[in-house]
């Protein structure tokens, strides 16, 4: 299906029709140290400027983005074979949504704030000042190659850094177009630049020793970049892989837990970080819930273009890393309550929607991450029983808790080790931008969306200030009669209820001899 490689170009192939859309020009490995040199210019311009000139060019961003949605729609559509539904409301709103927060809340986020000054530190004045870091690399994976890849760019560059991507060599016509758009806002040259390309691009340009890494992408990859990065000390947000819990209680809304479940772990074809990838339910509604998941995915339908449910897969690769756990369940055991077995399925990259039961928790298809579209479900019979199996993999990206009784669905919530919990939904958590985004355990390190996915892009800079009008300060030398002083003075100080008559006489000897 997949034709062979030529050197130097990137083809795109869409992995619903296997045919090439086009070939990508890729950046040549020699080329990086220009790029950094480029991105070093770029961003001490960008940096110069005001954050409300910086908002200006992603208010354009953003006019461009509206008027080509539909184009932008379809361009990721074919590259990833996802339905175009999909591609409008996961990858494009999203991204839309972001640029509106980021507009609304970046001036007062990365401004100069005020903070309060011990009084042992009397008379002086306390700051924090954001300043950009200066080159970013951010780089981004195939499931949401449009989103994943902008939202970080945008914060980056609203924080006053330049930015070069290296999108996933597995859709590379969207990163092309990412490419498009910003010369289309007319961004400063070189403050965006795309280094297109695959792995060896990518372990380049984080060979090249950028100011902050922001990478998407494998728990594998990710583990590697941190290596490099931390043989550099550079900093980084690793947003990683995940094998999200669904938890679903007797009580629940069944009717609307189902339907959840069909779309939390099928959407994209399963193809999301914080896909509803286990099933845990709790025993007495066990049959009834699981004849609803059937009747729920009978009503779905496979295919490209605007009525599609579910497109294809994106990666080849992927295909068979679905099959593997598949294979590996079946011959343990597991029964298929809807799909087929591997051995049936197609050539083509539409995999069949497979819900598996009879699966135990140290099956692969349990402990590893799918990114297919696979749902293995769990009877369960206390609350702790559904906590701990919730908890017993390596990841912690997102979760989900359904119950009608709150204090027991936020009890849940709060013992799972997760990046996120969504109680009676599924992944929404990431589409509030004021949320902060990203994974505990393996699923990642760090946070962003929201001030702290603004401000990761600076240094945090502590600021004191003194008038400079006293002549010295008390804990500078002579050190001379001042140890009583001072033991008077702290112990006045921080006794549980302050002595504030011995605090100041104690201060005002240690100032006399300070003079
Ligand atoms: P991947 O790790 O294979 O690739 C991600 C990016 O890293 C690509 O651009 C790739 O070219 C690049 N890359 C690969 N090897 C590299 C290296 N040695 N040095 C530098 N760059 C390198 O991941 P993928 O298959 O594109 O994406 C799927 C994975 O991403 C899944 O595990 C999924 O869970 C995860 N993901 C996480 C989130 C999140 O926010 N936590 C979101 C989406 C996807």
């Amino acid at each position: 299906m997949h034709s062979v490689k030529q050197p130097g170009l990137l083809p795109a192939i869409s992995p619903a029709t296997g045919k090439k859309l086009a070939d990508i020009k890729e950046t040549p490995l020699h080329q990086v140290s220009e790029s950094y040199s480029r991105a070093r210019r770029a961003s001490s311009k960008w940096s110069d400027i005001s954050i409300t000139a910086r908002l200006t060019y992603l208010k354009k961003l953003k006019s461009v983005m509206v008027d080509e949605m539909d184009s932008i729609a379809r361009t990721i559509s074919d590259d990833t074979g996802k339905p175009l539904t999909e591609a409008i409301v996961a990858d494009i709103m999203p991204t839309l949504d972001s640029i509106d927060h980021i507009i609304k809340h970046s001036e007062k986020d990365l401004r100069r704030q005020k903070i309060s000054t011990p009084v042992l530190l009397f008379g002086k004045k306390s700051f924090i000042e954001y300043m950009p870091r200066g080159v970013v690399l951010v780089i981004s994976p195939w499931n949401y190659p449009f989103q994943l890849a902008m939202v970080p760019i945008i914060s980056a560059l609203a924080a006053g850094n330049s930015v070069i991507l290296k999108p996933s060599e597995v859709t590379p016509l969207v990163g092309k177009c990412i490419e498009e758009l910003f010369a289309q806002a007319e961004f400063p040259q070189n403050t965006v630049q795309v280094a297109h390309g695959g792995k060896e691009v990518g372990a380049a340009f984080t060979k090249g020793k950028p100011d902050y890494i922001f990478f998407t992408g494998s728990v594998r990859t990710g583990k590697i970049i941190q290596e490099q990065a931390a043989r550099d000390l550079i900093p980084t947000t690793l947003e990683l892989g995940g094998k999200d819990p669904m938890i679903v209680f007797a009580d629940a809304n069944l009717e609307r837990a189902a339907k959840g479940a069909v779309w939390g772990a099928f959407t994209n074809s399963g193809q999301v970080c914080m896909s509803a990838e286990r099933l845990y339910v709790e025993r007495s509604v066990y049959p009834e819930f699981l004849q609803r998941l059937k009747e729920e995915v009978g009503i779905l339908r496979q295919g490209t273009g605007e009525e599609a449910d579910i497109g294809s897969m994106t990666f080849p690769a992927q295909r068979e890393i679905v099959r593997g756990q598949l294979e590996e369940a079946i011959q343990n055991g597991a029964v298929l309550e809807t799909g087929t077995s591997p051995a049936e399925w197609g050539d083509d990259m539409f995999l069949p929607l497979t819900i598996v039961t009879n699966v135990t928790q140290d099956m692969k298809i349990i402990q590893e991450e799918t990114f297919g579209p696979l749902l293995p479900v769990v009877p369960f019979d206390s609350e702790d029983e559904a906590v701990s199996m919730a908890n017993g993999t390596v990841f912690g990206l997102n979760a989900s808790v359904w119950s009608r009784d709150m204090e027991k669905a936020r009890r849940v919530a709060s013992q799972l080790v997760s990046g996120a919990v969504v109680i009676n939904d599924v992944i929404i958590s990431v589409a509030n931008h004021g949320l902060p985004f990203g994974g505990a355990k393996e699923s990642g390190i760090g946070r962003y969306h929201g001030s702290g996915g603004l401000r990761m892009f600076c240094h945090e800079k502590a600021i004191v200030e003194d008038t400079g009008k006293n002549a010295a300060e008390i804990q500078w030398y002579p050190y001379r009669g001042k140890y009583p002083l001072f033991l008077q003075l702290f112990q006045s100080y921080f006794k549980e209820k302050r002595d504030w008559p011995k605090f100041v006489k104690s201060y005002l000897a240690l100032l006399k001899r300070s003079k």
